[in-house]
Parts: structure tokens; sequence; C-alpha cells
């Protein structure tokens, strides 16, 4: 973790994670996904499909998430991946 700090060390009632984008590193709150930045970047028909199979409860582990779900997070992921290689190649 980049600032050293574990989950349960926090003040906050909120549980952390990090950003699911490959190789980002910015701590967002569990029940996200993503961090905003990468979420901003999410066509709108990709950030509607994850919230329409996301499953009420499903990142405190009180619900199982729907097989799809796990496809459109692969699928948006793998997006996000691809775009970021573009966008290096453009610049170089
Ligand atoms: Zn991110």
């Amino acid at each position: 973790m980049p600032n050293g700090k574990k989950n349960n060390e926090r003040n906050s009632p909120v549980p952390y994670s990090w950003c699911h984008a490959r190789g980002c590193l910015h701590e967002i709150r569990h029940d996200k996904l993503f961090c905003v930045e990468h979420w901003r970047q999410l066509p709108y028909p990709m950030q509607l499909s994850l919230v329409d199979f996301y499953t009420v409860g499903q990142d405190t582990g009180d619900a199982k998430a729907l097989p799809r779900w796990y496809e459109i997070v692969t699928c948006v992921t793998n997006h996000l991946s691809f775009m970021e290689k573009q966008c290096a190649r453009q610049k170089s």
C-alpha cells in the first residue's frame, strides 16, 4: 500500500480499496470499482452496464455478484487498458 496504512488503521468506518484499472494506485471507497478519473473515461453504456448488473451487497459479501457482472468488469478493465495504451502511443 503506497501510504503504508491498512484498511483497518483508518479512522473512517468506510473500508477502502484500490482502483481496479490496471496499474492505477488510487485509493477508492470499497463500494466503488474505479477512481473518479477512470470512471469518467468509461463510455456511458459501460458505466450503465456496471450499475445495472451490480447486486446490492456484493461488495460487502452479503450478496453474490452475478457472473455477467464479472464479465462486464473484465470488458471494462480491458477497455481502459487499451485506451491508455493508445494514448501512450499517440504521445510517443
Ligand atoms: Zn484509477
